[in-house]
Formats: C-alpha cells, sequence, structure tokens
C-alpha cells in the first residue's frame, strides 16, 4: 500500500503535500510539520478507506474478492469471511465498486456491438408507490432497461436506460461510438437511422448470426452480469442496478489482466478518493441488502 501510494519512497501529507513528516507509532499515524489544520494523517487518509474504523488488513482482502471474484461477491460471503456484519460488509463492498468504475471516455471504435436487455422485474416485491413507477418508467414487467455498446476485442460501456427508444438509445451509442464505425445490432426499430455509422442488424426472429453480424459478445456479457445478479446479490435494489453493472464492466474490460494487475489497478484509483454515506445511498440511512 505504501509502494502504491508513495511510488518513490518518500511520504507525503495529503493535505499540503509537504515531506516534513514524523511518524507517531504510538498512535500509528504521520504527523506534517506545516501549520495547517488536518495535520495528522495515515495510509487511509484521503481514500476510499478514509474515515471508517475498519482496518487496511479487511479492506484490502475486501477489495482482492471484489475485484477478482468472477460472479462478484455479496455482502453476506464478504460478512462471514472477514467477521464484519453484513451492513458494513454491504458499505465496504459499495465504496471499492465506486473506485472500480471505468473513467475513460475515448469513443469506442471499428467492429461496434450494440444491445440492450432488461434485468429483474419482481414487480411484486416493491412497495405500491415504487411499483407505479417502475411500471410506467420502464421495461415489459417493470423490468429495467440496460443498453450496450461493445468493441469487438475491446471493451463495453454499459449503462441503465429509462426506455428503450430510439432517442435515448441512439443518444447513448453516438455518446460512446465514434462517427465512421461499424455498428452491429438487432432488428430493434430504434437502431434504424444510424445514418453516420455503418449500420448492421441482424432479425434475431429469424437468425442470431449472419456472417460478421451478431451482437454474441454482448450476450456473453449479459450472462455474466445476470448469473452475478442471480447468483450473488440476492436482492438489488434498481437505484444501486448501475453499480453491478460497472462491476461487471470493469472485471470484463480487463479480463486479460493477472489477478495481481487487476487489484493494483483498481488500488490506484482508491488512493485520492472518496464517498459519504449519502452519495452512496441517494439519501440518508437507508442500506439495502445484496
Ligand atoms: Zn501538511
Amino acid at each position: 500500500m505504501m509502494d502504491l501510494r508513495w511510488w518513490d519512497g518518500v511520504v507525503k501529507c495529503p493535505t499540503c503535500g509537504g515531506i516534513k513528516v514524523c511518524w507517531m507509532p504510538s498512535q500509528r499515524v504521520w504527523k506534517c510539520y506545516a501549520g495547517h489544520p488536518k495535520r495528522t494523517f495515515s495510509l487511509k487518509t484521503g481514500t476510499i478507506y478514509e474515515d471508517s474504523p475498519i482496518p487496511l488488513e479487511k479492506w484490502l482482502p475486501a477489495t482482492w474478492m471484489l475485484v477478482n471474484c468472477k460472479n462478484g461477491i455479496s455482502s453476506w460471503e464478504l460478512h462471514r469471511a472477514l467477521g464484519v456484519s453484513q451492513k458494513t460488509a454491504w458499505f465496504m463492498l459499495q465504496r471499492i465498486r465506486l473506485a472500480s468504475q471505468d473513467k475513460t471516455h475515448n469513443k469506442l471504435a471499428g467492429e461496434i456491438e450494440a444491445d440492450g436487455t432488461f434485468i429483474g422485474g419482481k414487480a411484486r416485491n416493491m412497495h405500491a408507490s415504487e411499483r407505479e413507477e417502475k411500471i410506467k418508467g420502464r421495461g415489459p414487467d417493470g423490468k429495467t432497461v440496460v443498453a450496450a455498446v461493445l468493441e469487438r476485442g475491446g471493451t463495453i460501456r454499459a449503462r441503465v436506460c429509462n426506455t428503450r427508444r430510439k432517442a435515448e438509445l441512439q443518444a447513448f451509442i453516438r455518446e460512446n461510438v465514434e462517427a465512421g464505425a461499424t455498428v452491429n445490432s438487432d432488428a430493434l426499430k430504434s437502431y434504424e437511422g444510424l445514418d453516420e455509422f455503418t449500420h448492421q442488424a441482424v432479425d434475431h426472429a429469424v437468425q442470431y448470426v449472419d456472417g460478421n453480424i451478431h451482437t454474441n459478445n454482448c450476450e456473453n456479457f449479459w450472462s455474466l452480469l445476470k448469473r452475478s445478479l442471480k447468483g450473488t446479490h440476492v436482492a438489488v435494489e434498481p437505484f444501486h442496478l448501475f453499480r453491478y453493472i460497472d462491476e461487471q464492466a470493469f472485471r470484463y474490460n480487463n479480463r486479460n489482466m493477472s489477478d495481481m494487475e487487476r487489484f493494483v489497478y483498481v488500488m490506484r484509483h482508491i488512493i485520492g478518493r472518496r464517498l459519504t454515506y449519502k452519495q452512496l445511498t441517494g439519501k440518508d440511512g437507508q442500506v439495502a441488502h445484496g
């Protein structure tokens, strides 16, 4: 962790960047000599682990498991493995998920697959008001629409959509794919009119693969995502769904890394990021069970 954080071996104050610091063994923190508030700091200061009483001895294995378990890990598994409460485990996983989000925004190019799927939809288990909202805004049976664009041999971008309508799907594609790329999709009407691309559609009512025209790589991603949601995350609230999609996309996009490379990659993101309880839940004091 020290090597990752201070690659040149010099401990620096996260507040002022100064190197005049001393280690205070009794409190297990460093203290900066400069005259500013927040003079003491630890390895956790300024990372997503800050302000948590959970020691790095639990945070680091939790991070390792999240980034390297192919089907994801549930808060219940982490609770058993680390001896923290399930609620704490849930909070830890959500913090780590934030850090593993892909923040690159280069557009995809070349051979592209565009596809969508429906997730969830157990509307009868929701509160009446919530159910009404889901059924009004979403796909059949209150399912949530998820759209993806994938560059063959490269990366995937996936996100929750309100509808499968043309305006929304095409805006998502244009935002993420370079003009001139070849876009493969199914025969859904929403994909018609992608004029700045070479658009090729395969009608799933007839066949799934027509030579090079197919969305098989997207289909693979959906099945991984659904397996992880079904098997691991018992009940994912729609509000949190995007985090699980990002997590699966992260593992997909870094599939050629070794476990250690993937871990180090995420640790570099974790350093210098924070997340408050409110950002995490969207409201105060409500915890999901996933
Ligand atoms: Zn300082």
